[in-house]
């Protein structure tokens, strides 16, 4: 118990330091070996490489065999679901060959997103601008228990809250103990815990954090969760993000349910050719239920659906 509060208050010190970084001396890379499915990969990523076209949109035919017109979501939303108070335009269906590329589209280091850009591409290829901030970010902590938030200061945009309530509800009434870890980074936050990782892991810096501009969590729609369970597959009680995320009970019941809500899970298994990330499964965007169902049943990535639904965005 003592040892406990000493965590606890060690974890406190540090969010004064990085801000809304839960933790971060918490968490170490995870290793690789315990990744599943990345055998062979670059010990780190740079922003130089993959080239364009190996991610948008010269191997779409390969990373997505169905014909795009598949990807239409369902018309008709899942029953007995709770609603969201947003409501998303329809998927734009445009198929590649009808999107013609005369539209100019500059660095994405200018890219700035309109509010209700649910659906926007974030990889390590394609960042956001330094200037883009949502607007109507409200805090996490009005609307769930310490016991949840671990009393992290978190930030999410407004229309994730009552999905984010309502499935976390729904987790501990099915007697699971979810946690939610970190929601909003701003650009500079995400400077700020990009260095430090890079300070104390050089060499394996790319495979914990996103550069500043290159992460989901500057939308304001993406979560981390966590699990008191972790520490029964790692060995480790200091460890709050680890791909054993996975065999957790509450890592189980996300992959299975979070898409009922209206969350998706962003870096699944074999992402790391398309994105640029290694698989986090316990990283989940918000994307609304309809869009979340149709990824889920089709078994698509939101990356995969945006690289061949959605014009090119920016230039890498
Ligand atoms: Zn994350």
């Amino acid at each position: 118990m003592k040892s406990s509060y000493f965590f606890l208050f060690g974890l406190m010190l540090l969010l004064l330091v990085v801000g809304c970084q839960p933790a971060v001396t918490a968490v170490v890379p995870p290793p690789i070996t315990a990744l599943p499915a990345h055998p062979g990969v670059p010990a780190a990523i740079t922003l130089a490489s993959p080239p364009p076209s190996s991610a948008h949109p010269g191997n779409i035919a390969a990373i997505t065999p169905s014909p795009p017109h598949l990807l239409t979501p369902s018309p008709q939303p899942p029953t007995a679901v709770p609603t969201s108070t947003h409501t998303p335009t329809p998927p734009n269906t445009a198929t590649p060959t009808q999107t013609p590329t005369a539209t100019p589209v500059g660095p994405c280091a200018n890219r700035i997103l309109a509010d209700d850009d649910l659906w926007a591409i974030v990889t390590q290829n394609y960042g956001l601008s330094r200037d883009y901030a949502p607007t109507d970010l409200v805090s996490l902590n009005d609307h769930l228990g310490n016991d949840v938030t671990l009393g992290y200061p978190i930030e999410l945009r407004a229309m994730v809250i009552a999905p984010l309530v309502q499935m976390i509800s729904d987790m501990l009434a099915a007697g699971l103990k979810p946690q939610v870890l970190s929601g909003y980074r701003s650009w500079s936050a995400q400077s700020i815990a990009y260095n430090k990782w890079a300070s104390e892991f050089p060499g394996h810096v790319n495979i914990i954090s996103a550069p500043p501009g290159y992460s989901e969590h500057q939308l304001g729609t993406t979560i981390d969760f966590g699990s008191p369970e972790l520490p029964l597959y790692t060995g480790d009680p200091n460890l709050q993000f680890h791909t054993y995320f996975y065999k957790t009970n509450e890592g189980i019941w996300l992959l299975a349910n979070a898409h009922r809500y209206g969350f998706t899970l962003s870096w699944p298994l074999e992402t790391f050719e398309l994105t640029g990330f290694y698989y986090e499964p316990w990283h989940y965007r918000y994307v609304g239920i309809e869009m979340a169902t149709m990824l889920k049943e089709q078994g698509l990535s939101l990356t995969q659906y945006q690289l061949v639904n959605q014009p090119e965005p920016c230039v890498p």
